[in-house]
């Protein structure tokens, strides 16, 4: 293989660039020339890309974002677009290409893998939302932003007496929510993996009363929504002052954690290794701490799990 491609499409994550400068310097070290598609899959359709050298990846590392920017296009999702994606790799000489995003992105890789030009797909998206991996590109980062926020948020609501509900990231994953809610003490956190009802949540904050709490964090995860309504029914239960603050696009920016420069690094390096080894249509993932790949299908069709253990353990120990 001479000549791949890299991409970033869907969301974007924290330490996107950190995987771009490691697909990008391990092609170079195989002899391989490397295009960098701008703005996903629209990139693609429209040959906007540009070489990358050892030097256009520099002092990248550290940022978040992507320098190739990210997008969602809706005509790679159709045939002809996928047929004028492959014209454009044929007519650049792409023999491979490194996609980084989330599930509808690995979507179109497998579809662009059928049709002859061989992918290999990254996680990258802050929700931890794909089955095969038990970690995605970005997933801390954003964790420890919320973390920090909510952390900031706590001073001020123990302050004033009053409840915070903080609605965090996530989608309709409950990941961000119940590790940012046992890394912040939150007095409830409210995700829609575990059935809940806001009589619950009011019943505890009265509960965690009568044992001398006057303030109170109440994390939602961002596929429950609502967090105003949320707040309104505490304040007329409990008379406790409630606020809603919802974190919202801050917890995908900023410079990416060491745990994500490690894992995009380690990920990159392992994707062109399989394209070289001459692999198509999988996905990388992380298991155990280990590097594994899965046929993209078959990475689409699991389901991940949720942490019931560490949810519990929250609810038994922030009261
Ligand atoms: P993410 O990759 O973060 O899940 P999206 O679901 O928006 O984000 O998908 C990103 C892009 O991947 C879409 O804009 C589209 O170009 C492509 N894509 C998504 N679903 C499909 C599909 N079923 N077939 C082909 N391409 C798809």
């Amino acid at each position: 293989m001479k000549k791949i491609g890299i991409l970033t499409s869907g969301g974007d994550a924290p330490g996107m660039n950190a995987a771009i400068r490691a697909v990008t310097r391990t092609a170079l070290k195989n002899g391989m020339t490397v295009m960098g598609v701008r703005r996903g899959y629209n990139g693609l359709i429209n040959g906007d890309m540009v070489a990358l050298e050892i030097r256009s990846v520099s002092d990248i590392i550290q940022r978040g974002g992507t320098i190739l920017y990210t997008a969602r296009c809706d005509e790679f999702r159709f045939e002809e677009g996928l047929q004028k994606a492959k014209a454009t790799c044929i007519r650049e000489g792409i023999e491979g290409l490194v996609v980084i995003g989330g599930d509808g992105s690995f979507r179109g890789a497998g579809d662009l893998s059928a049709r002859g030009i061989p992918c290999i797909a990254l996680p990258g998206t802050i929700d931890n939302d794909i089955a095969m991996t038990d970690y995605t590109i970005g997933y801390d980062t954003a964790m420890n932003t919320a973390m920090a926020l909510i952390d900031k948020l706590r001073d001020t609501t123990q302050s004033h007496d009053r409840c915070s509900v903080v609605e965090v990231m996530g989608r309709h994953a409950g990941h961000i929510a119940v590790n940012t809610g046992i890394a912040c003490g939150a007095t409830h956190i409210i995700a829609e993996e575990v059935p809940f009802t806001v009589d619950d949540v009011i019943e505890r904050i009265q509960s965690t009363q009568t044992t001398g709490k006057h303030h109170f964090i109440i994390v939602v995860s961002e596929g429950i929504g609502n967090s105003q309504e949320i707040a309104k029914k505490i304040e007329q239960a409990t008379g406790v002052e409630s606020r809603a603050t919802i974190l919202g696009h801050v917890q995908r920016g900023g410079a990416p954690t060491v745990r994500d420069r490690v894992v995009a690094s380690h990920m990159g390096h392992y994707a062109v290794e399989l394209l070289v080894n001459g692999y198509s249509n999988r996905v990388v993932g992380m298991r155990n701490g280990n590097m594994v790949d899965f046929d993209i299908k078959e990475a689409l069709a699991m389901k991940k799990s949720f942490e019931n253990d560490l949810y519990r353990i929250a609810m038994d120990i922030s009261f």
